[in-house]
């Protein structure tokens, strides 16, 4: 029982941004969207370049973009697709949370 701890830990770990992602969406006034829309943030501006985001009103975003960048072609260097996906799950629900749990099931 003391090795299925950690691997339920990383499961609710794992849900937890699904219950955000789903909260968020119930209460946006505006039904999610992929296209642009010049009035406001959507998830274009995740797929792309934020267009709302200056210096002025957005300082983290323009410090941590270049971090961000880094570790999407990190992430993507072995392939798009299966193996960009297979990289994201290795490194934040593999890699990431089992130093930061202190996993003791080596
Ligand atoms: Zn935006």
């Amino acid at each position: 029982m003391p090795a299925f701890h950690p691997l339920l830990l990383t499961f609710l770990l794992a849900l937890l941004p699904l219950l955000v992602g789903f909260a968020v969406n119930s209460a946006a006034p505006h039904p999610p969207t992929a296209a642009r829309v010049s009035a406001r943030c959507t998830r274009y501006c995740h797929y792309h370049a934020c267009l709302h985001a200056t210096p002025a009103n957005s300082p983290a975003y323009y410090r941590l973009r270049p971090l961000y960048e880094l570790s999407i072609r990190v992430l993507a260097a072995g392939g798009g697709g299966a193996a960009y996906v297979l990289a994201n799950l290795l490194v934040f629900l593999v890699g990431i949370p089992r130093p930061t749990l202190g996993c003791c099931c080596s």
